[in-house]
């Protein structure tokens, strides 16, 4: 091992800051890997101890009007069977997350025009009302800044929207016509100013994607100091323009993890479900790349398979209690413990 490559990581993880060439060359050097990580951990475990946070996600609604061209819900995919939760289904589903010991719901969904404004404020105050422990975030795509303010103002306090990459010409090739970096960049900073936890982040391996492109992701992120940040690797669904792209690969995903972890050591970061689904091991060695959150599913059994964003998504047959169990030994067999409190974010 050169000293060359363990040098150039102490410098990151204590600097918490690195050049695009730095980056490029951590993401190309194959060296040490474990070296990263366990520096990702170390800096992790300085920060939040051995402690994971839990979060219940709720996916309520697959319509979408947008056609991302990765995304198994794309509104052109005339192969998806088309769901949306009921105000009722939803507090049910947090009724038994809660038993279960979230204190965080996630509600994540298509961009659904059905949905109004006053509809999700509705929703989001009743869940308040009879959660007023709990934390909850919103992952809902682009919407105005009247639209986040009014969010924001019925209770809801934190908004994951990924900004996918950072680099404009390449946001055009995962995107239709009509979106584009800037209004996604132009959002995160409103959810921001409005007072939202916000969380960025992208996807490893997407088609198109350069090493320049992720080391520009890791710049923004830098630049931008989301509260959260969620990585997955990109994997294909069979109804999409991208069905023929190769996935993202596991150690190009946990390197990005890692690097994130040590230039933003206080960020949220969640090891997902995508990674999950690459490898039967994927969201435990994201824990010990870095990361320090699990989102299990507490969406209606019935729905979970029509909420395919990719192909073979895991856990679509399990029941909420099932999903939770299972991930806490996970957890545990990582070497960390599930944490039941809010879990906000320790950004400063
Ligand atoms: N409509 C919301 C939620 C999108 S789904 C929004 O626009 O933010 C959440 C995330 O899933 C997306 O941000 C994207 O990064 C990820 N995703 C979508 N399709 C995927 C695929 N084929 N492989 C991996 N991740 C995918």
């Amino acid at each position: 091992m050169s000293t060359k490559y363990t040098e150039l990581i102490d410098k990151i993880a204590i600097e918490n800051n690195a050049t695009k060439d730095e980056i490029i060359e951590v993401i190309t050097s194959h060296e040490n890997d474990n070296y990263l990580f366990d520096k990702a951990n170390e800096v992790r475990q300085r920060i939040y101890g051995k402690d994971v946070y839990l979060r219940g996600l709720i996916e309520f609604t697959n319509h979408c009007k947008n056609n991302c061209l990765y995304c198994g819900i794309r509104g052109e995919n005339r192969n998806v069977e088309r769901y949306r939760l009921t105000k009722s289904e939803i507090l049910e589903c947090c009724e038994t997350g809660y038993k279960l010991g979230f204190r965080t719901f996630v509600l994540q969904g298509g961009e659904d025009l059905f949905y109004t404004d006053d509809m999700l404020c509705d929703i989001i105050s009743a869940i308040k009302t009879k959660h007023p422990d709990c934390a909850i975030t919103l992952s809902l795509g682009e919407r105005s800044s009247d639209s986040y303010k009014m969010l924001h103002e019925a209770g809801a306090d934190r908004y994951l929207l990924r900004h996918e990459t950072a680099n404009p010409e390449h946001y055009l090739k995962l995107h239709p016509e009509g979106m584009s970096l800037k209004t996604r960049i132009d959002c995160l900073w409103e959810l921001r100013e409005i007072g939202f936890q916000v969380g960025a982040g992208f996807m490893v391996g997407s088609p198109y994607q350069t090493v320049e492109n992720l080391a520009e992701d890791l710049l923004f992120l830098k630049e931008f100091n989301p509260h959260m940040v969620g990585i997955g690797p990109f994997i294909p669904h069979k109804d999409t323009p991208f069905k023929d792209f190769e996935q993202g690969s596991l150690r190009d995903t946990l390197v990005m993890v890692a690097l994130t972890r040590l230039l933003l050591p206080y960020v949220l970061l969640p090891s997902t479900t995508a990674l999950g689904t690459i490898n039967h091991q994927g969201r435990e060695l994201g824990l010990k790349a870095g990361a320090n959150v699990v989102m299990p599913n507490l969406s209606p059994t019935r729905y979970r398979k029509h909420y395919a964003l990719y192909d073979n998504k895991i856990c679509t047959g399990d029941e909420a209690a099932e999903c939770r169990a299972c991930l806490e030994r996970r957890v545990v067999s990582a070497g960390f413990e599930i944490i039941t409190t809010r879990g906000d974010s320790k950004v400063q």
